[in-house]
């Protein structure tokens, strides 16, 4: 048993003696079958919240209306989850309610997929009921119970499905698969924020290429966020035999290989970044790299000084693109090389040259520190006060 497992252990052998059932869940008890690292410790019990709390001196509610209370323990949160039993959904997104009950069999039938739905207890036993075990032998994602069924009641699932996939390097079990083919276009009525956190782990996962094949032969593709048709079959197709090869590290990177080189317009850009809500950071890169990582031939010396905060990413994006190595080589000189970073390593500023009598405050002023930037980028003027001096002389 791994050692985040152990460590959690006296929380569940607390529970135990209150008289209640407690168990490891979910992930972390398919990482440790599998023998992978583990992310989080995620407990399910049959004590009520108010009955987990009254067993642990520290505690906090995160998500007391589903049914999870947090225990603080040796420095760590624990997240203890209430058994429970998800009714009737009507929206194809959320149970209309939740109900706490008793028993483990319960629980665990309402989760997504069978290698998800093994429970630990703290003597260390495994709890199959949907025969995950074979499953993870066969490395195959398949539905616990119909389907059909349980896409139908949580349409995320059929993202998580494509996720774990690529996580895992594990194919979808063939009724599961026909189920996905059938169910795609509800991926449209869960929220962008949802399906943005599961398409992430896609891209980033160990078999991103075949999950992203998958994506296009269920038609997921058609069903994602952003505009219809901007991002096509071939474009993806192209980007997982790519990533067959080499993966991104970040996800900046990721999302510049998905939206970024799909030769979009830059409005048609802007509005697919926004169609998935992401974050400014990873907005300003893919924004800021597109043109480059799509012309990187094209690319001059100062189209690569603006984006030089960003070497490593565009580096990285260029080499899996696999871009001819020659190019690659002059991008990554030409950023090594720079002689300024930013307007602020120039010899002289501004209120140097005022107060030097070589310019006066005002709009010339601007128009002149940019001539000054542009020309030490493009290595027609050495960044030196001397030169710079003359440099004003001169344009004057
Ligand atoms: P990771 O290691 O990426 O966190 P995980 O299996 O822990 O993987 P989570 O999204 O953290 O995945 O979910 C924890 C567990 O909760 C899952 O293993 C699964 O049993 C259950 N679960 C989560 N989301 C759903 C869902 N939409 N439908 C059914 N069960 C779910
Ligand atoms: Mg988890």
């Amino acid at each position: 048993v791994p050692s985040e497992l152990e460590a959690a252990k006296p929380i569940l052998e607390k529970i135990n003696e209150a008289g209640f059932e407690a168990y490891f869940v979910g992930g972390c008890v398919r990482d440790m079958i599998l023998g992978q690292a583990i992310h989080d410790v995620d407990i399910a019990s049959s004590a009520y919240p108010e009955e987990v709390k009254d067993i642990f001196e520290k505690t906090v509610d995160t998500g007391i209306q589903h049914g999870t209370v947090m225990v603080l323990d040796h420095g760590e949160g624990y997240e203890i989850t209430t058994f429970r039993t998800e009714s009737t959904y009507t929206d194809f997104r959320r149970p209309d309610s939740v109900t706490f009950v008793r028993s483990l069999s319960e629980d665990l039938k309402r989760r997504d997929f069978t290698i998800n739905a093994f429970a630990l207890s703290s003597n260390g036993d495994v709890i199959d009921h949907f025969d995950g075990l074979n499953d993870l032998k066969k490395k195959q994602i398949k539905a616990v119970g119909v389907a059909r069924e349980r896409f139908l009641e949580d349409a995320l699932r059929m993202m998580r499905a494509l996720r774990f996939a690529s996580k895992l390097d594990f194919t979808i079990e063939d009724k599961t698969r026909a189920a996905l083919k059938e169910l795609a276009p509800n991926l449209e009525k869960i929220a962008v924020e949802r399906i943005q956190v599961e398409f992430e782990k896609l891209l980033m996962g160990q078999a991103a290429g075949d999950a992203l094949r998958d994506m296009v032969d269920v038609d997921l593709l058609g069903h994602m966020p952003g505009e219809k048709g901007m991002i096509t079959a071939e474009h993806v197709s192209h980007l997982a035999n790519l990533l067959d090869k080499k993966q991104p590290t970040t996800l900046p990177v990721a999302w510049l290989l998905y939206l970024g080189t799909a030769s979009l317009s830059s409005e048609e850009l802007s509005k697919e970044l926004q169609g998935y809500k992401l974050s400014r950071e990873i907005m300003g890169t893919v924004k800021r790299l597109a043109p480059i990582v799509q012309a990187p031939d094209k690319a001059t010396v100062w189209d690569l000084y603006q984006v030089n905060d960003l070497s490593d990413s565009l580096l990285q994006a260029l080499d899996i693109l696999e871009v001819d190595e020659a190019v690659q080589t002059h991008v990554a000189n030409t950023l090594r090389n720079l002689a300024i970073r930013s307007p602020r390593d120039l010899a002289l500023n501004g209120g140097q040259l005022i107060k030097e009598g070589l310019a006066t405050p005002g709009p010339a002023l601007g128009n002149l520190l940019k001539q000054i930037e542009h020309a030490v980028v493009f290595n027609e003027l050495d960044n030196n006060a001397e030169a710079i001096r003359a440099f004003t002389k001169e344009v004057e």
